[in-house]
């Protein structure tokens, strides 16, 4: 496999001030703990978890967006930790960003042709005006607004058209990854869909790879060739996506997917409900030994909380749980099942 992205052991720790001129510092958040994963040219990995788990900061720390603390996220065989700034931000031609909420990250009183033109100028890409409106054009072409947009600013659009400026912010630049965070998660239901169909399509006719962040795990399981579920800054399990979708390892997986509508209401639903106790537990002070026994049904006394389990493989899953096969074989129960 030809691998365009590796990020090993990652940490993004963010310093937790205190004092009158916040000059003490009195712990860590750590949002990032360790984060080990391999994303394949032209493929998608998809990320997911609870708002809280670290996935944004992951998807920001790989860019360089935000500084990781440790670790190394290699881009097409360059370490980018350890870049120069002139020649990271050459690079960032190649990485590209796409955001929640285009509104927000859309300037309103850019026009679509000047939004466009600004990463074409930031990176000296086309010579000339009609060079640069040639490659505009053709990106407008791509992501199916048509050439009238270019005079237009944001408000003008609905959600997801403003979707597709977005998406065309970051293609017109030619990239080959694309980070895409919560990308239709603003969006109606009846929009996803189409956002989500154009970036697969995209990925097709331009070889685009993606990693995928959603907290909703319908959401990525379309596009996505490989999911990691995070929890608490870390990775508990990931698999090739249909593995993942229909046979979760990791407790918080199964959790997770006991969440998810089913997708035909003619169908009886079979699955467990799991419901898991408490709340996501703060990332400043994470629980001891496995991070996530706090609120998982099948925690075993006392190694849950004395031993953090390492991410291992179990046939094409990585999974980071004691208990994994004892409890896919039923031979473990889950402490409390609601119907
Ligand atoms: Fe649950 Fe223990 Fe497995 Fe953690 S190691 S997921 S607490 S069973
Ligand atoms: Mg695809």
């Amino acid at each position: 496999t030809d691998v365009l992205v590796e990020v090993r052991d990652l940490k993004v720790h963010f310093p937790i001030k205190r004092g009158v001129l916040f000059d003490r510092t009195v712990g860590h958040v750590k949002a990032v703990d360790g984060v080990d994963l391999t994303i394949v040219r032209g493929r998608t990995y998809g990320l997911v978890g609870e708002s809280g788990c670290g996935k944004s900061t992951l998807g920001r720390a790989l860019l360089q967006l935000t500084p990781p603390t440790s670790g190394a996220v290699t881009f097409d065989g360059t370490d980018l930790t350890r870049l120069p700034a002139g020649k990271l931000r050459a690079m960032r031609r190649r990485m590209q960003m796409i955001f929640q909420d285009p509104m927000s990250s859309l300037d309103p009183r850019q026009n679509v042709e000047s939004i466009l033109t600004e990463g074409l100028h930031t990176h000296g890409i086309g010579g000339n005006r009609d060079e640069r409106r040639q490659i505009i054009g053709e990106t407008l072409d791509k992501v199916g607004l048509p050439r009238w947009a270019l005079s237009r600013y944001p408000h003008e659009f609905s959600g997801g058209q403003r979707q597709r400026i977005g998406i065309a912010r970051a293609l017109v630049l030619g990239p080959d990854l694309i980070v895409a965070d919560e990308p239709v998660s603003a969006l109606d239901v009846s929009i996803q869909a189409q956002v989500v169909n154009l970036l697969d399509e995209l990925q097709d006719s331009l070889g685009l790879t993606y990693l995928v962040i959603a907290h909703d795990l319908a959401v990525v399981r379309h596009i996505s060739d490989t999911v990691g579920v995070m929890y608490l800054g870390a990775l508990v399990e990931e698999a090739p996506s249909d593995r993942l979708y229909t046979e979760p390892l990791h407790p918080y997986t199964r959790a997770l997917m006991s969440a998810v509508p089913v997708p035909d209401p003619d169908v009886e639903d079979r699955r467990e409900r799991i419901l898991l106790a408490g709340d996501l537990p703060s990332p400043a002070n994470p629980p001891s030994g496995c991070r996530f026994h706090t609120r998982c049904p099948w925690a075993q006394p006392t190694r849950c909380a004395d031993e953090r389990p390492a991410l291992r493989e179990i046939g094409d899953s990585r999974v980071a749980c004691h208990w994994a096969e004892r409890i896919a074989s039923g031979e473990l129960r889950p402490h409390e099942v609601r119907p």
